[in-house]
């Protein structure tokens, strides 16, 4: 006998099966060979609990919704103010591939978008590039409570035609925001896009978030208590790509989403939300993520501004 949760996600996965609606992401072949009907949605609990429904276990890389993690990581290796000196925390209101930095502070604006995402990988120490990579891959896997690993005809992909994000290292570099190989933080972060990820995985992650940087089934800390403030203060304001102001209005909750189809968001001290669903809308999220989240946040009232 379903519990009332299990009841509550059921119903709202079965209302948002019915939409059709958005596109696969094709800028390379492999995230337009994915099943586009594929839809999955798990809650975990901050205490390791975690309520699905649907295709919880279809693997597909993690693309955007990695920044934060790195960024996370980048924030545990240089600390609060060293990353402030490259990266700011402001919203652009720009496209998340923008090749700009801010033109009074001239670093990128936020971490969310590419430009902040690629200089975060170039702050991650490590003796070397695969080092880099490694650390950021294990730090991930921390969050998932289990081995993650990269899927490599996305990264093969992502690699050859990624000419826009090298454009954005190379000017990166050149405003000294990376100060050695943009090639190689481009590379790094093309490498941490391809990660394949379960929508079981991503709520995993979401809900060691929430437990304070802790995982909760394996107990293991992936982020320090302070940094996971500041990692979810940069996702409510900067996450859901140019729809960021509609996500905080409608939904209310720390969030990150990516092209692969993944969304993720946090209630902290509480849960983590995951949706799996790769037709997207024209902002690049997903349509029946949004829908989900939407209904999740209205109906169980996890909106944080929400007062009872
Ligand atoms: N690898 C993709 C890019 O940077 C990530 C896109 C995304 O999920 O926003 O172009």
């Amino acid at each position: 006998m379903p519990n009332v949760v299990d009841g509550f996600i059921a119903a709202v996965y079965d209302e948002c099966l019915r939409n059709r609606d958005g596109a696969l992401a094709d800028y390379i072949p492999e995230l337009d060979a994915v099943e586009p009907d594929s839809f999955g949605i798990c809650i975990a609990t901050s205490d390791g609990y975690v309520y699905e429904v649907g295709d919880t276990d279809v693997p597909f890389t993690i693309q955007s919704i990695s920044k934060p993690f790195t960024y996370g990581l980048a924030l545990g290796d240089r600390g609060l103010a060293g990353v402030a000196e490259k990266i700011d925390v402001e919203p652009s209101g720009e496209p998340f591939n923008e090749i700009s930095l801010d033109p009074v502070t001239e670093r990128p604006r936020n971490p969310m978008i590419n430009a902040g995402a690629i200089t975060s990988a170039s702050l991650i120490t490590g003796a070397s590039a695969s080092d880099r990579f490694e650390r950021i891959r294990a730090t991930y896997s921390r969050y998932a409570g289990r081995e993650l690993a990269i899927n490599d005809s996305v990264y093969r992909s992502e690699a050859r035609t990624g000419h826009r994000n090298r454009a954005i290292g190379h000017m990166l570099r050149s405003f000294d925001i990376i100060t050695d190989d943009p090639d190689q933080a481009v590379d790094t972060y093309f490498q941490q896009c391809s990660i394949d990820v379960t929508c079981r995985d991503l709520s995993m992650m979401a809900a060691t978030m929430a437990n304070n940087g802790v995982n909760p089934t394996t107990h293991e800390r992936a982020l320090s208590t302070e940094l996971v403030e500041r990692v979810l203060s940069v996702m409510t304001t900067c996450g859901m790509y140019d729809a960021a102001g509609t996500w905080v209005a409608d939904v209310g909750l720390p969030a990150k989403s990516g092209v692969g189809g993944g969304v993720l968001a946090v209630l902290p001290g509480q849960i983590g939300i995951a949706v799996y669903s790769p037709r997207l809308d024209e902002h690049g999220n997903s349509v029946r993520g949004v829908q989900a989240c939407r209904m999740l946040s209205r109906e169980l009232e996890l909106h944080f501004l929400h007062v009872p």
